[in-house]
């Protein structure tokens, strides 16, 4: 039977690519928003793709909308921590508000949808699940302490949660995107970008569905001896 995924932040940027590729590849998919109706309705027009809306940060929510997709599609077996926001000042400028609120999410949504669905992973024996980290919680970045955090927190929490699951058929790992071309990166000004780009040795920007492919490889049945890992997709420009 097909494996249920959820996809959190899976209707537009790198998670539209991500539940567009996992459906593609025979899983049945739920993507997970946060309060756009109006690109994730036109999102499952597209794609086919059923929609739900619940805030990451939330984990009543998270527990609630893990139970609705297990009624409506069946157990889920796979998870991708994908959504993400920034809100990006320099620490003399940085709100608590503007803290709390990225960690929150891009931090918290991630234990939210791994504990909800955890224990029916370790009842079944299997599980797969991919955190979206970030080049910057790699490296640092000026403005982005609170992002930086966050998406380096990823990655440890990765490797913590990865040694629980190990033994029992459970993976989790992580991917850090470079500079990919979604509306979070559109939001950066040109002439930031445009230094930006200038240290990427490929040359560009990188594609959203260059991330799921990423994912696909990670969340294969096949993938059972790969976990705690963090795939590096950003061209070239950290070599980690
Ligand atoms: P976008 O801003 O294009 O899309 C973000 C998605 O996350 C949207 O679907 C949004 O829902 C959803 N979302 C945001 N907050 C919540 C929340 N609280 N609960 C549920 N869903 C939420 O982002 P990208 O596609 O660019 O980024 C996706 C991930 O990749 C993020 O984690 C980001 O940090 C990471 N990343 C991105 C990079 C890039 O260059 N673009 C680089 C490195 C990492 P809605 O549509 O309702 O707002």
């Amino acid at each position: 039977m097909a494996r249920v995924a959820v996809v959190t932040g899976g209707t537009r940027g790198i998670g539209e690519a991500i539940s567009v590729a996992l459906k593609q590849a025979g899983y049945v998919v739920a993507a997970n928003y946060a309060g756009n109706d109006d690109r994730a309705r036109a999102f499952s027009e597209v794609t086919g793709i059923p929609a739900y809306k619940w805030d990451v940060a939330d984990y009543d929510a998270c527990v609630a909308g893990i139970k609705r997709v297990e009624a409506e599609l069946g157990p889920v077996e796979v998870i991708v921590n994908n959504a993400g926001i920034t809100r990006d000042a320099t620490m003399k400028k940085m709100a608590r508000a503007a803290w709390d609120e990225v960690l929150d999410t891009n931090l918290g949504g991630c234990y939210n949808m791994c504990k909800a669905a955890w224990d029916g992973m370790l009842a079944r024996g299997f599980g797969r699940i991919v955190n979206i980290g970030s080049i910057n919680g790699q490296a640092g970045q000026y403005g982005q302490v609170n992002y930086a955090a966050a998406k380096s927190g990823i990655h440890g929490f990765t490797k913590a949660l990865s040694q629980e699951g190990a033994a029992k058929g459970i993976t989790v790992n992580a991917i850090a995107p470079g500079y990919i071309d979604t509306d979070m990166v559109a939001a950066v000004p040109p002439e930031v970008l445009a230094k930006i780009v200038a240290k990427i040795p490929v040359g560009r920007l990188g594609k959203a569905e260059e991330i799921a492919r990423g994912v696909l490889f990670l969340v294969a049945d096949q993938g059972g001896f790969i976990t705690g890992s963090t795939l590096s997709i950003n061209g070239g420009q950290h070599m980690y």
